[in-house]
C-alpha cells in the first residue's frame, strides 16, 4: 500500500452520511502504510432547481437543513490543519484536498465558481452522479424497476452529460455506482452488455484527461446470492486502455471506520495485469503519479 494513494474518502465533519472523524481516518489510513489520501466530502447543493437558480457565491455557503455541502473555505482550513500535524509528526502520509460534486444540471454553474475559485486550494474535483431525478430521468428506486439494461443504459448517458457539462472535473467518480443499490441477481457492470455506451464515456473521459475512477466500495456490494459484485470487469478496463485511456484512481470512496484502502491489493495487481503501470491523483489540478 506505500505506493498507493486513496483518491476518494469522506470524514463526518463534512459529509453527512458518514461516520468516521477525519483524524481517526488519518491514523487508520497510516497503519495501514497508505502513501495518501484525499478527502472528497460531499458537495451536492440544493434538491430543488427553483432554489438553486437563486444568485450566490461560494464563499457564502453554509449548510441549511439536510443539505449535503459545507462552507468550503473551512474545509480547506480544516484539512491544512491536518497536512500541517502531519507534517509536525513527520508523517509520510500525504493528505490532499478535494470535493465531490454531485451532478445536478443547474448546479453547474455553481460547480464551475468552486473548480475557479478554489483553483490553488482544492487538488482534486471529482464528478458524480448520485440521483437521476433532477434532469428528468426516474429515481434510481423507479429506474431499477425498468430492467438492467434500461437502468444502467440511462445512468451510462447521464454520466457522459456530466462530462460534457463540467470538463472542469479532474475524475469520473465510481462510474458503476447503479450497480450497488439495486436488488438484480447480477449486479456486476460488464463491457459486453454496455459496449457502445462505455466506448462513448471513455473517449469522452479521455479527450479532457478526466480519471477513470476504480471504486472499490462499489464492488464490496453483494448480489442477492451473497457474493460480492468483485473486481472490475476485466473487459472494461482493456477497452478503456485500447481507447488510449491511462489516468486511473484507485478510491475506497470510504465514510466509515474500516474501509479505507479496501480491496486495494487486489485491484493494483488486476491493473498491473493488464498493464496499468501506475495510478494517479491530482495536485492543485494537475495529474500526478
Ligand atoms: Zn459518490
Ligand atoms: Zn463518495
Amino acid at each position: 500500500m506505500k505506493t498507493i494513494i486513496d483518491t476518494h474518502n469522506h470524514c463526518c465533519e463534512f459529509s453527512a452520511d458518514s461516520s468516521q472523524p477525519l483524524k481517526e481516518r488519518l491514523e487508520e489510513a497510516q497503519r495501514l502504510g497508505l502513501r495518501g489520501l484525499v478527502m472528497t466530502d460531499h458537495f451536492d447543493k440544493w434538491e430543488d432547481p427553483d432554489i438553486a437558480s437563486s444568485e450566490f457565491h461560494v464563499l457564502d455557503i453554509y449548510p441549511e437543513d439536510g443539505e449535503w455541502v459545507f462552507n468550503i473555505s473551512d474545509y480547506i482550513e480544516r484539512i491544512r490543519v491536518e497536512q500541517e500535524n502531519l507534517a509536525k509528526a513527520h508523517s509520510s502520509l500525504e493528505l490532499y484536498k478535494g470535493i465531490e460534486l454531485g451532478y445536478r444540471p443547474y448546479l453547474v454553474p455553481a460547480f464551475r465558481e468552486v473548480s475557479t475559485f478554489y483553483k490553488d486550494d482544492l487538488d482534486l474535483l471529482i464528478g458524480s452522479v448520485h440521483n437521476l431525478s433532477p434532469f428528468g430521468y426516474p429515481k434510481l428506486s423507479k429506474l431499477y424497476a425498468k430492467g438492467k439494461k434500461e437502468a444502467y443504459t440511462l445512468y451510462l448517458e447521464a454520466l457522459m452529460k456530466m462530462v460534457e457539462d463540467m470538463p472542469f472535473i479532474n475524475v469520473l467518480g465510481h462510474f458503476d455506482y447503479i450497480s450497488r443499490y439495486n436488488t438484480y441477481d447480477d449486479k456486476k457492470l460488464r463491457y459486453v452488455d454496455f459496449a457502445d455506451h462505455l466506448d462513448r464515456l471513455f473517449k469522452l473521459i479521455i479527450e479532457r484527461d478526466i480519471a477513470l475512477e476504480i471504486n472499490t466500495a462499489t464492488q464490496l456490494v453483494k448480489n442477492p446470492s451473497g457474493q460480492p459484485i468483485g473486481l472490475t470487469d476485466e473487459a472494461i478496463l482493456r477497452r478503456y486502455k485500447d481507447l488510449g485511456g491511462s489516468l486511473i484512481c484507485l478510491a475506497s470512496d470510504a465514510h466509515h471506520e474500516g474501509r479505507v484502502g479496501q480491496m486495494f491489493d487486489q485491484n493494483k495487481a488486476q491493473l498491473e495485469n493488464l498493464g496499468f503501470d501506475k495510478l494517479c491523483h491530482f495536485e492543485k489540478g494537475q495529474i500526478a503519479y
